[in-house]
């Protein structure tokens, strides 16, 4: 049994980045997952999942969570069944993420202190720990081992896939910039929307309540969020970016490929 979801505003609500305007925009079932590609679909619940778009920024959010407890999500969304519908939590992403983190800045590791923000059972950062970084944390709110908000201020400050998890994403960037130094870099992931998705509209397989997929951005929305805490945003593709007030000198070299 599913926890409550917020009852439906069938009102424009104010758009979670730039409070423009965001009307109904579809429905989903809770159901719905980001994997269904590999796995198939999971039977329907009859829990209908309404998201909203801003016609500003083209944000793509629901509300029907904002409700949630921490408990809540852990009970209905991060528990036992999540690898089924995210396999690549545990393992593959993070293992990948580590190689592009050592890709990037791995020249400069012995110097560099990294905090993995949402970094699930800590795999990213126990791997750069062990191939020598300087420092390499772990946070993340649904992981008991590391849930403790970081105390400090970071050189880098990754954030793979997660920005999407986040149904107040301003409150969550705002976190990741009070735990990033004034001249370090955010290195993070999330797909943004291609140009087609009106087409697919809330079919597109990145939208998927089951798996925590409550804000999905579009680029300007991504970029207008970041602003509003004082960034610039570069992206290398449409899932991977990065965000800093001063680019670093350490990651001077990454702006030729973003
Ligand atoms: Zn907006």
């Amino acid at each position: 049994m599913i926890a409550k979801l917020k009852e439906v505003s069938t009102a424009p609500l104010p758009c979670k980045i730039c409070s423009a305007e965001a009307a109904l925009f579809g429905v989903v079932d809770f159901a719905k997952h980001c994997n269904e590609a590999r796995r198939g679909r999971l039977p329907l619940l009859g829990r209908p999942v309404y998201y909203h778009r801003c016609q500003v920024c083209g944000f793509l959010f629901t509300d029907a969570f904002d409700d949630w407890s921490d408990a809540n999500f852990k009970a209905d969304i991060y528990n036992d069944g999540y690898i089924e519908v995210d396999p690549d939590y545990r393992e593959v992403r993070p293992t990948n993420s580590a190689k592009l983190v050592q890709h990037f800045f791995g020249a400069r590791k012995a110097e560099l202190r990294l905090l993995d923000y949402g970094g699930g059972d800590g795999l990213l950062s126990a791997t750069l720990r062990a191939c020598g970084f300087l420092e390499a944390q772990t946070f993340d709110p649904f992981v008991a081992d590391f849930a403790r908000p970081p105390q400090e201020k970071f050189d880098i400050v990754t954030c793979f896939e997660t920005l999407e998890h986040m149904p107040d994403p301003m409150a969550g960037i705002a976190a990741i910039a009070s735990s990033t130094k004034e001249d370090g870099l955010v290195l993070f992931s999330t797909l943004v929307q291609p140009p087609d998705f009106e087409m697919h509209g809330v079919n597109w397989w990145y939208v998927g309540p089951r798996n925590g997929h409550v804000s999905i951005f579009s680029r300007t929305a991504l970029v207008l969020a970041w602003q509003h805490h004082g960034y610039q945003t570069a992206s290398f593709n449409d899932n991977l970016h990065m965000a800093f007030r001063t680019l670093p000198e350490f990651a001077r070299h990454l702006l030729k490929q973003a």
